[in-house]
């Protein structure tokens, strides 16, 4: 049972605004939240890795072949990685489920 209001300290009070777990983030699949998901066509990909390097979600990989794809697990669906990217090989699609 709880105790009454007036027994409560600042201890008692969650921790906020404090990442005490580093690395976390890995937990929580943010791709949910998507309704666009990025296409890739390997035939017009030079391999450059602005992809890669723009995902605010570190959501990129490359894969062995060399060409990238990203993890839809991850990937919130920005856009960011189809606008950045030179060659105009990656399109945003409804996302399918
Ligand atoms: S930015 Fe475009 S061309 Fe460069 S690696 Fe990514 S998909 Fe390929
Ligand atoms: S749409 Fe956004 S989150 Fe998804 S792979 Fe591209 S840059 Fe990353």
């Amino acid at each position: 049972m709880a105790k009454p209001m007036e027994e409560y300290t600042w201890r008692d009070l969650t921790v906020g605004n404090v990442v005490d777990e580093p690395g976390n983030s890995i937990s929580y699949k943010t791709g949910d939240w998507k309704s666009q998901q990025p296409v890739f066509d390997e035939s017009k990909c030079i391999r450059c890795a602005v992809c890669w390097n723009f995902c605010p979600d570190m959501a990129i990989y490359q894969k062995k072949d060399g060409y990238f794809s990203a993890d839809l697990e991850y990937c919130k669906g920005c856009g960011i990685c189809a606008q950045q990217c030179p060659s105009g090989c990656i399109s945003m699609q409804e996302e399918v489920s």
